[in-house]
């Protein structure tokens, strides 16, 4: 990995310890009130494939149901591009956001061409973060 790869790696690791954080707080908060008032506690679980995710984003490129999540988006957009209406041969995500990446929000989710996808993801050399990205994107689409 490049160090500028290697930037967005820890970036986006830390941006899943903080979910991972905030959701194991608002479970203890959750608990201590059912302690408080007598009833069972409860368990905080982890969505398989967003565990996945948080471990490799590589390994959850190459799972089965990221492959399903593809395919129905592809067939969505027909297999075309929805920026240049080419044939599409990728799946770029709008988002990183649990829902997204367990395939509960498809809308987050796009089909582009190779060219357009590479457009979205650099500036010439220098890889866009997720917030430029999305800019870029919405200018293109015209929308959002
Ligand atoms: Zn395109």
């Amino acid at each position: 990995m490049s160090p500028s790869e290697e930037a967005r790696k820890a970036e986006r690791d830390a941006e899943k310890a903080r979910k991972f954080a905030e959701q194991q707080r608002l479970a203890d908060q959750l608990n201590s009130l059912l302690t408080r008032i007598g009833e069972p506690t409860v368990a905080v679980t982890i969505h398989p494939l967003w565990a996945l995710f948080s471990e490799s984003y590589p390994a959850y490129l190459q799972s089965p149901e990221w492959g399903e999540i593809r395919r129905r988006v592809l067939k969505r957009d027909g297999s075309l591009c929805r920026l240049c209406l080419a044939k599409a041969q990728c799946v770029h995500h709008i988002s990183y956001d649990e829902p997204v990446i367990i395939g509960e929000r498809d809308e987050d989710l796009i089909s582009l061409c190779d060219a357009c996808h590479a457009s979205i993801e650099f500036d010439g050399t220098r890889q866009r973060s997720v917030e430029e990205k999305l800019i870029v994107l919405r200018e293109r689409l015209g929308t959002r």
